[in-house]
């Protein structure tokens, strides 16, 4: 297995990685979205919310839509 190993503190807290940080361009106090799927958390940075729907978005197109409202937008 790959990856950094980060110790989870009493409140349920890790640090991330400076390097992953730097990579995805992280700063303090930007959003970030946290998933589980299959057992494995993932932490995205947040790029922006749906202009539509403001639903929180983590695409990089200039599209500043979700998914399910360019599914709307395509059917109508
Ligand atoms: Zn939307």
């Amino acid at each position: 297995m790959s990856g950094i190993e980060r110790s989870v503190d009493d409140l349920g807290r890790i640090v991330l990685p400076i390097k992953y940080r730097k990579r995805l361009g992280i700063c303090s106090n930007d959003k970030v979205i946290v998933d589980v799927d299959r057992g494995v958390i993932t932490i995205s940075p947040m790029k922006g919310v749906c202009a539509l729907c403001g639903e929180a978005i983590q695409s990089e197109s200039r599209v500043r839509l979700c998914r399910a409202c360019i599914d709307k937008v395509k059917k109508s």
